[in-house]
């Protein structure tokens, strides 16, 4: 697998529509890879996650058409590229399952895509379809080795190794499921301690409702936020109620971006990645990260990889899966 043309650049005369199927979020736009960026406008809503599978195909076809009309030439566009968040099958054909939305398992979601919009289709799920984004438009094409780790909901990832994407037997890339902590709270994928269930969005967010909970006075900045609702308690809360120094609320981030950064460390070892990128929603609190996250990495990374790897934040502000998607349609199988 590589990027078509022998010379590894994209042909630069595509216009592409790029879908990116979030566990929260919904967007559409068309990226010319010529030009390298997004020429439409983003096409974005809620996933909406209580209509299921075929109401949020539905809902992204809308996006899709949507985001088609606000351009002025949509005969030109010559594919789809498609972005989904979970596991896809190893002929990335169909959708293997979401956490977030039920009833994806098996869906044919290129087939669908491809009849819906009378073009051909191609998908991938979120972590390679960003690695590839960040790779190619990040700033990093010229490396031969990148690894990405993606924070925001739950946790993702993916790899290219020798300028391909490492898709493994075709489930590579699945950091969140690491393993920290055998003991550790239960993880989506019915296993304890995954790092997902410490340090993602939602676990983020769960450990700042169990400390509403408890009701020790320990976080008075979330009670605030949260005006004492667990059930308006999200990442962002614990993060701001961290940065006043509520205790209960720097001891979730503490633990929770130490053992990111743990498993980051683990993963340059194994790799040995010229660079190693962290996206996703939660790392535009580049302050949290910094006095957290980077702290701990410093002081982990084997001495051999602390001049070898370069760690950076994307610089893509969240369209490195519209970008990624697209880029997939030059991406040879
Ligand atoms: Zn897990």
């Amino acid at each position: 697998m590589g990027i078509r043309a022998g010379s590894s650049e994209p042909r630069t005369d595509d216009l592409v529509l790029a879908l990116d199927f979030g566990g929260t979020k919904l967007a559409a736009a068309i990226v010319d890879l010529g030009q390298e960026k997004i020429v439409s406008p983003v096409v974005r809503q809620q996933t909406p996650v209580s209509e299921g599978a075929s109401g949020t195909l539905k809902a992204m076809i809308a996006c899709g058409q949507q985001a088609l009309a606000a351009f002025e030439q949509p005969e030109r566009i010559k594919a789809v590229g498609i972005s989904f968040g979970g596991p896809v099958s190893n002929d990335r054909k169909r959708v293997l399952l979401s956490n977030h939305v039920s009833n994806w398992d098996g869906v044919p979601l290129v087939d669908e895509i491809s009849q819906a919009f009378q073009l051909p289709a191609v998908m991938d799920n979120d972590g390679n379809v960003a690695a590839l984004g960040e790779w190619w438009f990040g700033g990093h094409r010229l490396m031969d080795n990148l690894a990405y780790i993606q924070i925001s909901t739950g946790v993702g990832g993916g790899f290219i190794l020798n300028r391909q994407l490492y898709r493994g037997s075709g489930l590579a890339g699945e950091p969140g499921h690491y393993i920290v902590d055998v003991n550790g709270p239960l993880c989506s994928c019915g296993r304890h301690g995954c790092l997902e269930s410490v340090c993602s969005g939602w676990a983020i967010a769960r450990q700042g409702r169990e400390a509403l909970l408890k009701g020790s006075g320990s976080c008075p900045t979330l009670i605030r936020l949260s005006q004492n609702k667990p059930e308006a308690v999200n990442a962002a809360m614990v993060f701001e109620a961290c940065r006043a120094l509520d205790p209960d609320c720097v001891a979730i981030v503490q633990s929770a971006l130490s053992n990111l950064a743990f498993m980051v460390v683990n993963l340059i070892t194994c790799l040995d990645p010229q660079v190693a990128v962290l996206g996703g929603g939660l790392t535009r609190s580049r302050d949290i990260f910094e006095k957290y996250f980077m702290s701990v990495l410093v002081e982990q990374m084997h001495p051999f990889f602390k001049e070898r790897c370069r760690i950076e934040f994307s610089a893509l502000n969240g369209n490195e899966l519209l970008l990624g998607a697209a880029l997939l349609t030059q991406v040879q199988a």
